[in-house]
């Protein structure tokens, strides 16, 4: 079990990531305030905290070193809104493992707690290297994506390049094949927490996936989601 500390004052964002952590196996825990992340990242166990820098109570580079000072040495990533390069330079010399600026897509955030989870079997066990269903392969090194011919035809076989968003989308239909996931969890993890929850631009992205992985790989379920047949 791992469990990773999210220090964030905004609910909107502590939820959006714990809920994208549990989704993925994680064992999430909030914290609100500065004086709750440090009681808590110390001597707790935590195999991460994802730091946000605007706590109320302390500014978060504070409570980095105060971390740092008892001599807890847990895996750090620091999550602001602020973009500045000062911050950045800060916060890695304060004793951060690396840095992500709001707004941020959660895959992202995801690829770097593994990278950054301190048993290297953890992340190498959660990692695979290409994610497939049916006749569609995904490669998640090159991030390229080969269709093979439905009669197992050699010369069949098609590598395609999908734009950065598409390969977000199908990487998520891929991880959980079987699974119905609304317009609403799509949004979330493909597109991020900036969007709007109207907009029908999933059903716009699927369309694109049908038509260049395959129809019959996502189908539709009506006034539910999508779901990749398995
Ligand atoms: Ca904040």
């Amino acid at each position: 079990m791992t469990q990773i500390l999210i220090a964030e004052d905004e609910p909107r964002i502590a939820s959006f990531v714990a809920k994208g952590l549990q989704a993925n196996g994680f064992t999430p825990t909030i914290a609100v305030d500065a004086e709750e992340t440090l009681s808590l990242a110390v001597g707790n166990g935590f195999d991460l905290l994802i730091l946000d820098l605007g706590l109320p109570g302390k500014d978060g580079l504070e409570v980095l070193t105060e971390i740092r000072g008892q001599g807890e040495n847990l895996p750090v990533i620091i999550l602001t809104a602020r973009d500045d390069i000062d911050d950045k330079l800060a916060g890695l010399e304060g004793g951060a493992d690396d840095y992500m600026t709001k707004p941020f897509r959660f895959e992202e955030l995801l690829a770097r707690i593994k990278l950054r989870l301190r048993n290297p079997n953890i992340a190498a066990t959660q990692e695979e290297s290409t994610l497939k269903a049916g006749n569609v392969v995904l490669d998640l090194r090159t991030r390229k994506v080969k269709v093979g011919d439905a009669f197992g035809n050699p010369s069949g076989v098609r590598i395609i390049d999908l734009p950065a968003r598409e390969f977000t989308l199908a990487e998520t239909f891929f991880r959980h094949p079987g699974q119905v996931l609304s317009r609403e969890q799509l949004l979330d993890r493909v597109w991020g927490y900036d969007y709007d929850p109207g907009s029908n631009i999933v059903d716009v992205y699927v369309g694109y996936l049908r038509k260049k992985l395959g129809n019959k790989l996502i189908e539709t379920v009506r006034g539910m989601g999508y779901r990749l047949r398995r």
